[in-house]
């Protein structure tokens, strides 16, 4: 089963993807953003410490994104794969997560890349709206609840994060940019990368990630 690291700015459709991804293929999904998020919603010190860079669009710094990454990768569940969601965010993240893969005696098998144009990004982050108990995600246009407020899936209510106020939105499209995008080199040079179109809808976004998927197992 592979380990499979979907890349794409902020809004880009990682969060959705990953979550329809995790029922088709049957992997978990480790999103370091949600994992944060739970983390702050339970008060915990790295919640804490995480809020304060998450507030301002920036990245948590390494060794906290890392340590925490490597414990989820240690439980039993990712034995054979996983979906990475927001993780690796700079180079210095990449090249640990190689090494704890290497450590498992595992490497990434694919890294999609969801190619979305920053307007676009824009008006993703502006119109998300986020369940409060299991961080599905909607769209009050491109793909709006049943219900206005009320999750589709569990009913909960839909928030819309901290974090997507146009202030920080251009802060985290920016900080993708500067930190981030320089990964797309490093797998690209690794013959790992693949392009997808993430502005068709995502039913097709969908289908285009579960063919590239199941042609590099
Ligand atoms: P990411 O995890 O990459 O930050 P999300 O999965 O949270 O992105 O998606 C950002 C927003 O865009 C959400 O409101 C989601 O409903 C919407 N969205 C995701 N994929 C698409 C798509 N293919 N077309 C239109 N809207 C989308
Ligand atoms: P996301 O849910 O992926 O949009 O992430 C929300 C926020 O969590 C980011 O803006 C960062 O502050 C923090 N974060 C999530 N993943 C990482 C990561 N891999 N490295 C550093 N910070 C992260």
């Amino acid at each position: 089963m592979p380990f499979v690291v979907l890349m794409g700015g902020p809004g880009a459709g990682k969060g959705t993807q990953a979550r329809q991804l995790k029922e088709t293929l049957g992997l978990p999904q480790i999103a370091t953003g949600d994992l944060f998020r739970e983390n702050l919603q339970n008060e915990t010190e790295l919640g804490k410490l995480a809020k304060r860079y998450m507030d301002a669009g920036e990245l948590v710094p390494d060794e906290v994104t890392v340590a925490m990454v490597k414990e989820r990768l240690s439980r039993p569940d990712c034995a054979n794969g996983a979906l990475l969601d927001g993780f690796p965010r700079t180079i210095a993240q990449a090249r640990a997560l190689d090494q704890l893969l290497a450590e498992m005696g595992e490497r990434i098998s694919l890294v999609p890349y969801i190619h979305v144009d920053p307007d676009v990004l824009l008006r993703r982050l502006a119109g998300r709206w986020t369940c409060r108990a299991n961080g599905h995600v909607f769209h009050l246009i491109f793909n709006p609840p049943k219900e206005p407020g009320i999750c589709d899936y569990d009913g909960s209510p839909l928030y819309q994060r901290a974090d997507d106020s146009e202030e920080t939105q251009k802060r985290r499209i920016e900080v993708y940019f500067e930190q981030t995008a320089p990964l797309l080199d490093y797998y690209r040079d690794r013959g790992l990368l693949v392009e997808i179109d993430g502005e068709q809808d995502i039913e097709q976004v969908h289908r285009d990630l579960v063919a590239a998927i199941q042609k590099a197992s």
